[in-house]
C-alpha cells in the first residue's frame, strides 16, 4: 500500500488544532493509503506544542516536531518535507483554509500519474486588500521568472517522492516553495478549489511577512529587477539629456520661445530640486535592488542551519540535512 505524508505548519494555532485533528483525521480513511501527519510547530508561544504532543500520544500516526524559535512558514514546510517518509507528500495549512476534504482529489490525480498536484484558488475569503495585492503579485511574478509559475496556486499541494527528493537537495535557505515547486518541473497539474476563511484564530501571516514572502518570490527566482535598475537609469539619463537640450534651445532661441510663452525662467530652482530628488530616488531604488541580492548572497554564504529543532514526538530528528551536518 502506498503511504501519504501530510505536512502541517503550525504557528500559534491552539484555537484551530482541535478542529484540524477532527476534520483531517476524519478524511484519512478516504485516501486508501497508509499515512502519517507531520505537524511542525514553528516556535509557537501558545499551547500548540502541548496539543500536538497530546495528539501524538493518542494516535502515533500524528507526529510532530517543534522549532527553537519562529523560523517562518516556508522553513516549517521545508523541515516537514525533510522528515516525511511517504510516497507522496501533501502540504496543508493548519487553519483549515485548505479543506482537508479535498485532499483525496490531490491523491487521485497523483495516482493518475501526476507528480505535482497543486490547488488553484478560485475564490479567496481573505480581505479585499490582500486579494488585490495577491492578484497583482502573481501576475508580476509570472512575467519576471523564466519558467511557468501558475497564478493563484498556494502552498496547498501534493508532491511525489521524486519531487520531494529534489526539493530536499536544494541548498538555499530563502525558500519560496511555490516557486521551487514550479521550477522543479515534472508532470504538474492544478485543480481548482475555493479557499475558505480561517476556521479560528488570527492569521499568522502579517502584512510584513506576506510582503517578505512576495519579495522572496521575485528576488530568489528572477534577475529582472536588476535590469529594471538599468532601464530606470536609461530613462532618467534620456530625460536629463532631453531637458538639457531643451534648456539650450531655450537660451539660443529665446525670442521664438518667448512668443509661445516659454520664456526661460531666471532661477531654475524648482527644476533643480525636482531633478535632484528624482535622481536620488532612482539611485536609492537601484541600491535597494542590489541590496536585496547581496543580502540573499550573504544569507547563503553564512551557511547556518535552516532551522533548529527543539523537540520532537514520533519522529527521528537525528538525521539532519547535509547542510546541518556540522552542527
Ligand atoms: N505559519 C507558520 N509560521 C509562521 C506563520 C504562519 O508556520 O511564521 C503557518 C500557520 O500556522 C498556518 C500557515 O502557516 O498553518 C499559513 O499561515 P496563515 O494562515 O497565517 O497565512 P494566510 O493563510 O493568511 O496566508
Ligand atoms: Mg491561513
Amino acid at each position: 500500500m502506498s503511504k501519504i505524508s501530510v505536512i502541517v505548519p503550525c504557528y500559534n494555532e491552539e484555537d484551530v488544532l482541535p478542529k484540524l485533528f477532527e476534520r483531517l483525521g476524519a478524511v484519512t480513511g478516504t485516501w486508501n493509503a497508509d499515512y502519517e501527519i507531520i505537524c511542525v510547530d514553528d516556535g509557537s508561544r501558545d499551547r500548540t506544542w502541548e496539543l500536538l504532543k497530546a495528539q501524538n500520544q493518542k494516535d502515533p500516526r500524528w507526529r510532530c516536531l517543534s522549532f527553537a524559535r519562529n523560523f517562518g512558514h516556508q522553513t516549517a514546510v521545508s523541515a516537514g518535507l525533510f522528515y516525511a517518509t511517504g510516497d507522496a507528500v501533501v502540504i496543508i495549512d493548519a487553519d483549515l483554509q485548505d479543506p482537508p476534504e479535498q485532499v483525496f482529489k490531490l491523491i487521485e490525480k497523483w495516482r493518475e500519474g501526476y507528480q505535482v498536484v497543486y490547488a488553484v484558488r478560485t475564490k479567496r475569503d481573505d480581505e479585499m486588500v490582500k486579494q488585490v495585492l495577491a492578484w497583482g503579485f502573481y501576475r508580476i511574478l509570472s512575467k519576471a521568472v523564466p519558467f511557468n509559475v501558475p497564478a493563484d496556486a498556494g502552498d496547498f499541494c501534493l508532491l511525489d517522492r521524486r519531487v520531494v527528493e529534489v526539493l530536499n537537495a536544494l541548498p538555499e535557505r530563502n525558500r519560496y516553495l511555490r516557486g521551487l515547486r514550479a521550477w522543479s518541473g515534472f508532470r504538474q497539474i492544478g485543480i481548482e478549489f475555493e479557499r475558505h476563511a480561517r476556521a479560528a484564530g488570527t492569521p499568522q501571516y502579517t502584512f510584513k511577512k506576506s510582503f517578505r514572502l512576495a519579495m522572496d518570490g521575485v528576488f530568489s527566482f528572477s534577475t529582472v529587477p536588476l535590469r529594471v535598475a538599468t532601464y530606470l537609469g536609461l530613462i532618467v539619463s534620456l530625460a536629463a539629456f532631453l531637458g538639457a537640450l531643451f534648456t539650450l534651445c531655450q537660451k539660443i532661441f529665446a525670442e521664438q520661445f518667448a512668443k509661445i510663452g516659454l520664456t526661460p525662467g531666471p532661477h531654475g530652482i524648482p527644476t533643480l530640486v525636482i531633478s535632484t530628488l528624482f535622481l536620488g530616488g532612482v539611485q536609492l531604488i537601484c541600491l535597494g535592488i542590489l541590496g536585496e541580492y547581496i543580502g540573499r548572497i550573504y544569507d547563503e554564504v553564512k551557511g547556518r542551519p535552516h532551522w533548529i529543532i527543539q523537540d520532537a514526538a514520533g519522529l527521528d530528528t537525528k538525521t539532519v540535512p547535509e547542510q546541518h551536518a556540522k552542527w
